[in-house]
């Protein structure tokens, strides 16, 4: 449970929902779906206690390169725009 009534950020009303969060470990990257509550003033996600510690978890196995029942998803990219040669992509 979120210890919660209100966002203790702005005291804007919270309304739970689905959001993917992004993990990060080492050089690894997971998203996570999972259940937030979300302030729909200022848009603060806040995250019960065991959601935390979840997160806590599936970062120390990234870093360790623990993925059993991890799902490969795509590949992940780093794009620096200042690099990005936007040319190449236009159809000539
Ligand atoms: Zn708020």
């Amino acid at each position: 449970m979120i210890p919660f009534d209100k966002c203790p950020i702005c005291g804007g009303e919270l309304e739970e929902r689905e959001v993917e969060k992004l993990l990060r470990g080492g050089d690894h990257t997971a998203v996570l779906k999972v259940q937030a509550e979300i302030c729909l003033h200022c848009g603060e996600r806040l995250y019960a206690i065991e959601t935390v510690k979840l997160f806590e978890n599936i970062r120390n196995r990234l870093k360790r390169e623990q993925f059993s029942g991890f799902l490969p998803l795509g590949r992940l990219f780093m794009v620096d725009a200042s690099n990005l040669d936007t040319a190449s992509a236009t159809d000539h």
